[in-house]
């Protein structure tokens, strides 16, 4: 499989895929370590890991180099990445251990009632490329320290940043029959879906996500999908300051060049103060630094996919024969790379499809609503359920807005952010299932009930 950079078009590096036998070799070896796996204590379980966490801080430099060079991620927001990913290693190590101990529940001397938790088994682990490490961490850590062990197939766009992890976690304790990266495209996602795996952990598009549905439905094991959104942002006509509102809202829109599955994908603006509210958006916007990845002043990179270009053309070209104008952007720039302007549509409706399909990428549609219901009723108009955000300098109000939103994870007066400390769960077609939090770890293990008479 040959590595593209996404910001010259060069080839840096030609990897081996993995094939049917090869994983079918795996799975069988990731079977009988996995049965050793369980039985080490949690404690040392955590132990590697925490170990893993000091690996990669120890190396960061290089790993932030090899994420930018193969995803086109500039050069801080992979540190940044990196760095901030070592929360969920901080809060397994704050929490595993309770949240997986046994529970006593009924003990009257003559009768003992408790549960226990145990692994799954072999997890498949099929992951997207937009936040290699958060992602990642999300599942495999979370399976690992609950006793399973897993086969992990990064995206085809970050499998260098897969064969890092893989290397070092092995350095760090974790047995190479426990945590295994097979390198591939779908089809080799296609080949994990024939095997029998113990749980099925997806992040990824919706369409993909639908499919793995599908497909291993008949296997009745645990099945989690973390896929895409349509996240929506408004902003009151009550903010404090609309400039910094303004700045917040447009770097949460184009942070790893919109390529987040809880990016703000579209904003609602108060017709009080819409025109401040695009003036102060668009000076921040035009004021980002395109270009190389490699410089750490580089807010916009290349985009990690080429024909993410054409969908991105497609929205602004639709938007524009819609009634939308443009206020920065809206093109590829020509030359190497898949760069796009960052891009900033006004005047939108719910009539065009950057309002309604997920963009992933630089660009981003605002429309003008007279109040809170028209608000609502738009953001709500969705068949995504990731997050949603209300800025406002009233909290009542906003809460009763969030209230009303059917999605994972609400936010006020902030967006575009992820804590271990609470669930991250996507509704309708953002998914099933919840990663972090005790929720996140109780996801891979079953209870076992016992009952025990002492008579
Ligand atoms: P994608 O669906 O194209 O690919 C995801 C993974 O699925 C890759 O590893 C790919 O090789 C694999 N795959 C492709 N076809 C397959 C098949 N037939 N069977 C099995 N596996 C297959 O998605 P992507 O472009 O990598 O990621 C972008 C999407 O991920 C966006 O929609 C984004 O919103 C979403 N995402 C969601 C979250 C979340 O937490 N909800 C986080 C990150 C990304």
């Amino acid at each position: 499989m040959k590595i593209k950079n996404p910001a010259t078009g060069e080839i840096i590096a030609e990897l081996d895929e993995d094939r049917t036998e090869e994983v079918r070799a795996k799975l069988q070896s990731l079977r009988q370590g996995q049965r050793a796996w369980a039985q080490i204590s949690v404690r040392k379980r955590l132990a590697c890991i925490e170990r893993f966490g000091e690996l990669v801080r120890q190396n960061s430099d290089e790993l932030a180099a090899i994420l930018t060079a193969e995803t086109g991620k500039p050069i801080q927001q992979s540190h940044n990445e990196i760095i901030g990913a070592q929360n969920r290693i901080d809060h397994l190590k704050a929490n595993a251990e309770k949240w997986l101990a046994d529970e006593t529940l009924v003990d009257t001397g003559a009768t003992h009632e408790r549960i226990s938790y145990e692994p799954l088994g072999v997890i498949a682990n099929i992951s997207a490329w937009n936040f290699p490490y958060n992602v990642g961490y999300n599942v495999f850590l979370y399976a690992l320290v609950a006793g399973n062990a897993v086969m992990y197939k990064p995206s085809e766009y970050a499998a260098l940043t897969g064969k890092q992890f893989e290397k070092y976690l092995h350095l760090a304790g974790i047995p190479e029959n426990v945590f295994q990266c097979v390198v591939g495209d779908g089809k080799l996602g296609q080949t994990l879906l024939e095997e029998n795996f113990d749980g099925y952990w997806f992040t990824g598009s919706y369409l993909t996500g639908r499919h793995i549905a599908t497909t291993i439905a008949h296997k009745l094991v645990p099945l989690q999908l973390e896929l895409g959104g349509k996240d929506p942002l408004y902003v009151t006509d009550d903010v404090t300051d609309v400039k910094q509102a303004a700045i917040n809202a447009a770097e949460g829109a184009f942070y790893n060049n919109g390529q987040s599955c809880c990016a703000v994908e579209r904003i609602y603006v108060s017709e009080k103060i819409y025109d401040e509210f695009v003036a102060a958006f668009t000076a921040e916007v035009k004021s980002y630094t395109i270009g190389n990845p490699l410089k750490t002043d580089t807010f916009i990179g290349p985009m990690t996919r080429k024909q993410q270009v054409n969908v991105l053309d497609g929205q602004v070209k639709d938007a524009l024969k819609n009634g939308a104008l443009l206020k920065n952007g809206g093109k590829a720039i020509e030359g190497k790379g898949n760069f796009y302007e960052p891009t900033v549509l006004i005047n939108c409706s719910h009539a065009m499809k950057v309002m309604r399909d997920e963009s992933f990428g630089p660009i981003i549609g605002i429309q003008k609503v007279a109040s809170d219901q028209e608000a609502i009723a738009l953001m709500q108009d969705t068949e995504y359920g990731l997050t949603a955000s209300v800025f406002s300098s009233n909290e009542e109000r906003a809460l009763q807005i969030l209230r009303e939103m059917d999605t994972g994870t609400v936010y006020w007066n902030c967006c575009d952010r992820v804590s271990p400390n609470v669930p991250w769960s996507g509704r309708k077609n953002s998914g099933l299932g919840t990663t972090l939090s005790s929720q996140g770890i109780r996801a891979f293990v079953q209870p076992k009930s016992y009952h025990l008479r002492f008579s």
